[in-house]
């Protein structure tokens, strides 16, 4: 099976439909959460995904669109994006984040698999960005592959059966990763809508479970449209000023 991932949209349709332009032809997707916040098209790029029907995990950006996150947990201006999106969202949009499950472990005959946004001990919250917190984290899961998002930050932990740590591989260009026998992974394909890597083009990734690897690739989308939306819906300057430069 060939499985698209996509995550960390952040209501970005410009970087969106990129990114499905690339992945067309895969046999099922995949969306790792953070589908709306921060960016001007919470309710297209629900659709989008929604027509996908995707193997979904939901996000923190999600769940407080929804009304259901502590707010003093974000900062100023991913607050006030939330309360502009909050606004926004149809009814169907909120049914459909509604019913998103927290995490997922798919049984794929070749290569099983979890997913989930945060980590699978904390799946909304928890950040993965180092190989120590990547560490503790390899001990809890069931299948030799996590797919997850939430830092924006497209990169892979790789430990191999008998080692004691992990190590880490920056994947901000994009690349190939192989997965080979004996060894557990731990995959960020980066942020569709919004990447912290420093490099501002749009990130998804492909895995092909019968070949053993994932592809992360990175792409230009038309970042000035998404930004003049922004700007226009009265979004925090920060938030479209960040996106060009990729943090
Ligand atoms: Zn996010």
């Amino acid at each position: 099976m060939r499985y698209g991932i996509i995550s960390d949209i952040h209501g970005n349709l410009e970087a969106l439909e990129v990114v499905l332009r690339k992945l067309d032809g895969c046999d099922r997707w995949i969306c790792l959460g953070d589908i709306v916040g921060y960016g001007p098209n919470p309710n297209e790029c629900c659709e989008r995904v929604r027509a996908l029907n995707a193997l979904c995990v939901q996000g923190n950006h999600d769940l407080a669109a929804l009304g259901q996150y502590d707010l003093s947990w974000f900062n100023d201006w991913a607050a006030a994006a939330i309360l502009w999106t909050q606004k926004q969202l149809t009814a169907a949009n909120r049914a459909f984040l509604q019913n998103v499950p927290a995490m997922q472990v798919i049984n794929d005959e070749n290569f099983p698999f979890t997913l989930v946004h945060g980590s699978p001990r904390d799946p909304t919250e928890e950040y993965i960005s180092s190989a120590q917190e990547a560490d503790a984290i390899f001990e809890r899961l069931t299948t030799p592959l996590c797919l997850v998002g939430h830092t924006h930050v497209a990169e892979c932990y790789v430990r191999a059966k008998d080692a004691l740590t992990c190590e880490r591989r920056g994947m901000n260009a994009g690349g190939l990763i192989p997965l080979k026998k004996h060894h557990h992974y731990i995959i960020n394909c980066g942020s569709v809508g919004q990447p912290r890597d420093r490099n501002p083009q749009t990130s998804c990734g492909l895995l092909d479970t019968q070949a053993r690897r994932v592809e992360i690739f990175r792409l230009d989308y038309p970042i000035e449209a998404t930004q003049r939306k922004m700007r226009a819906a009265g979004l925090p300057d920060l938030l479209w000023q960040r996106l060009e430069w990729g943090m």
